[in-house]
């Protein structure tokens, strides 16, 4: 394929949707696997929707994701300005035009008058809720007069009757549309800035995209943009539209349901890697059952024909999954930053651990977690002295015994010099045997007294990361506080 220009077109209405990051996610594979560019334009003309700081948040998480774009609004390229409040005179010379040829005209019904049209036509059931074209019967001159008077005016497409609108689309094929339920859209507002149908038209146009590639939301107003495409006599682009998001119960993914905005994903301690690899399943397949994927994998095994029709169900059970598997096939070397962001942000934020003492932390509960900070919550007995003991971990295994066999433990731990995990290992067997009991009666209470809790990483790793005299105090003290 040549000159694949594809685009990220989001509306900087707060943050990036998991939903936006699924449609970027695509556009920028399919660049990327036929060499082609990914331009990022920001569809900015809903003035009410705007939100301050939008775009910068847009922005980071799509760099947070790796998503690296060739165009943008702050980088440039050969296209721009690719925000769409910065190209105005644009879209309104195109409307001209669109005006010159008949395809368009000028609208100065009240809100009042529309009001009425439409509670009119409900009243009468009419199977389509539409403008009645009642200014395309104005004359020029009363257009000329109107205009001059100052009265408001929107410029509205003057969709034909009657007529089928078709074209393919690439994952759904053939797609055809009755030109009688298509309203008289807008194309430049009152306030003077075009709505959503025009200015992406002509700026997919002006920009060069060949393949429009968006949510199924959009599905609909495609014929309006075919219709453009054709008044202005350009040629179209390809489209593809991506399937809906859902809940588990089927429910279109909202809000409600849990978290949608990348942000919070993040927040969370999701990995981008594992965040692009879920996002990168919900709806497409490259034909198997395989599940873990890089990004450049998803590079070269992307296609838009492995995308499906139906609705991809966001599985929030398998993104947690996935972040595990992301995390257990990192180097500990690639962990230990995440690890020391999340100590930064915890109670350990002032205490210092050394390098050499956090990758040993890691190395044990790697294969334990599935988010990073799970090293602090499941495992904060590396970075504090237990505070408390497990009740029922008492019970089953605080025995009357056990305070004469963890003393005589300490004895012999005391005699090691620079203990390695064998080191300990050894001492312990060696006193199991001399108090002729099962290493379990042992290794039960001692994790007990290091860790306060009965499960963990192996004891002999939790005993070597300790340290020996770190070992000997918390046996000490749990002795103290048990016996
Ligand atoms: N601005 C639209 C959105 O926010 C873009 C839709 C499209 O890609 O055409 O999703």
């Amino acid at each position: 394929m040549e000159n694949i220009r594809v685009r990220f077109a989001p509306s900087p209405t707060g943050y990036l949707h998991v939903g936006g990051l699924r449609t970027a996610l695509y556009n920028y594979l399919f660049a990327r696997k036929n060499n082609g560019k990914f331009i990022l334009r920001i569809e900015d003309t809903d003035r009410s929707r705007y939100v301050e700081g939008a775009v910068e948040n847009l922005i980071a998480s799509l760099k947070w994701c790796g998503l690296d774009y060739d165009e943008g609004p702050d980088i440039g390229g050969d296209y721009g300005p690719y925000m769409q409040s910065q190209r105005l005179d644009i879209y309104k010379q195109h409307a001209e035009e669109l005006i010159k040829k008949g395809h368009a005209y000028y609208c100065f019904c009240s809100p009042e008058r529309l009001a009425a049209l439409r509670e009119e036509q409900s009243r009468l059931k009419v199977p389509q809720i539409k403008y009645d074209k009642h200014c395309l019967k104005l004359s020029p001159q009363e257009v000329q007069n109107k205009i001059e008077n100052g009265e408001p005016y929107v410029i509205r497409l003057n969709v034909p009757a009657n007529q089928t609108v078709r074209f393919y689309d690439i994952i759904r094929g053939d797609v055809e549309f009755d030109t009688n339920i298509i309203d008289d859209q807008i194309l430049i507002k009152s306030d003077g800035y075009p709505t959503y149908h025009l200015a992406n038209v002509v700026d997919d146009h002006l920009m060069k995209i060949s393949h429009v590639i968006r949510g199924e939301e959009w599905l609909s107003s495609t014929p309006k943009h075919v219709l453009l495409y054709d008044y202005f006599g350009w040629e179209k682009p390809q489209f593809a539209h991506l399937p809906l998001l859902l809940n588990p119960d089927r429910s279109k993914l909202s809000k409600r349901q849990g978290d949608v905005a990348v942000e919070e994903y993040r927040a969370k301690g999701y990995l981008k890697e594992a965040l692009i690899n879920f996002v990168a399943l919900l709806g497409w397949n490259a034909g198997d059952d395989r599940e873990f994927y890089y990004l450049n994998e998803l590079i070269e095994k992307f296609s838009l024909e492995g995308v499906n029709k139906s609705g991809a169900v966001f599985d929030l059970n398998k993104l947690i999954w996935l972040n595990g598997e992301h995390i257990r096939k990192k180097t500990v070397d690639e962990l230990l930053p995440l690890l020391k962001d999340e100590l930064k942000k915890s109670k350990y934020a002032s205490n210092n651990f050394s390098d050499e003492y956090l990758k040993l932390v890691i190395s044990a509960m790697q294969e334990r977690i599935d988010f990073v900070h799970e090293i602090i919550t499941k495992s904060y007995y590396f970075f504090e002295r237990p505070t408390s003991y497990e009740e029922k971990a008492i019970q089953k295994n605080w025995k009357p015994e056990t305070t004469e066999h963890l003393k005589l433990l300490i004895e012999t731990f005391e005699k090691l010099n620079n203990p390695t995990k064998e080191d300990y290992e050894n001492a312990l067997n060696s006193v199991a045997e001399k108090l002729q009991i099962n290493k379990g009666k042992l290794i039960h209470p001692l994790r007990l007294a290091l860790s306060g809790t009965s499960a963990g990483p192996g004891i002999f790793d939790l005993l070597y990361i300790l340290g020996k005299e770190e070992v000997i105090i918390r046996i000490k003290n749990a002795i103290q506080s048990l016996a």
